[in-house]
């Protein structure tokens, strides 16, 4: 099996409903998203799939949440803006991109240099 991934980041304002701390306050982070596609065959080029039409895909939802309050964007309007629902948000965006018996295997958003969350479907 092959996979490939594309990165991307972007910055955005939220802060978390229900969460007793300091998360709870408008903060702001330099988010970092890496989608990874698996598949396994690869075109007459020799590719899974071409970067560029990847980096397409996740920086056109990237650029929709750039420099944002994300609580004010759907869905984040109703559904937390954690780094677990932002990851599972990048998936079902970039998924419905995403073609020709590839499927997307996992999406991570990193908040800060330490800390991430991983959305993976369960099979
Ligand atoms: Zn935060």
């Amino acid at each position: 099996m092959y996979e490939i991934s594309v990165d991307c980041s972007f910055s955005a304002a939220h802060a978390l409903r229900h969460y007793r701390g300091k998360c709870e306050q408008v903060h702001g982070h330099n988010y970092k998203v890496r989608v990874t596609v698996a598949g396994e065959k690869l075109d007459d080029t020799g590719l899974l799939i071409d970067f560029a039409d990847l980096r397409s895909a996740i920086t056109g939802v990237a650029r929709r949440l750039d420099h944002q309050f994300l609580n004010e964007l759907p869905p984040f309007d109703r559904v937390n803006p954690s780094a677990e629902n932002l990851a599972r948000h990048f998936f079902d965006e970039v998924a419905k991109q995403v073609g020709n018996g590839l499927r997307l295997s996992q999406v991570t958003v990193w908040e800060t240099d330490v800390s991430s969350a991983t959305y993976r479907p369960t099979r």
